[in-house]
């Protein structure tokens, strides 16, 4: 059985907004499973999950969903200064921002993070593509970038989990 945890405001805040963004946890959870089933043939969702969620207790983590969110939904409204404000909402792609600040997630475990995030951020699978889908009005310029490095650091987090039981 796994301990009651004390959810904090910053996380149950990270949480709902991504909620709140269209992200669910098994959105993130198949592209764990896109990044991660050729090299565990019997991985289940579940397990893909259960890593998520260890990910997303991370503070570093939590700071940067929140942070990300924040400067898409701004965007959205038009309430950023100039030139931020054009470069952001039209996801600019010579800015770079929104990947350093993923960078702060994919960090948590380690260097194959990096691999898997770049070739994630390539491939644009799932809810990647939906998040890149700039024809709705909707702005996620930073969103997109925070779902592929949680994937991606879950993603790690497997791989070294799994090598410790071997
Ligand atoms: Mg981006």
């Amino acid at each position: 059985m796994e301990e009651k945890r004390i959810i904090s405001k910053t996380e149950e805040t990270a949480r709902r907004l991504l909620k709140e963004r269209g992200v669910t946890i098994e959105d993130i959870g198949e592209l764990v499973m896109y990044l991660q089933n050729k090299y565990h043939p019997n991985l289940q969702m579940e397990d893909c999950i259960y890593n998520i969620e260890r990910v997303l207790q991370k503070r570093e983590v939590q700071n940067a969903i929140l942070t990300g969110i924040q400067l898409d939904v701004l965007a959205e409204q038009g309430k950023l200064a100039e030139p931020l404000q054009s470069i952001i909402a039209d996801d600019e792609s010579l800015y770079g921002v929104d990947e350093i600040l993923a960078f702060s997630i994919v960090n948590v475990y380690g260097s194959i993070g990096f691999t898997n995030y770049g070739y994630i951020d390539k491939q644009k699978p799932g809810i990647l593509k939906r998040l890149n889908d700039h024809t709705t009005g909707e702005c996620h310029t930073f969103l997109d970038d925070i779902v592929g490095a949680i994937a991606a650091a879950a993603s790690s987090r497997l791989a070294h989990s799994a090598k410790g039981e071997q």
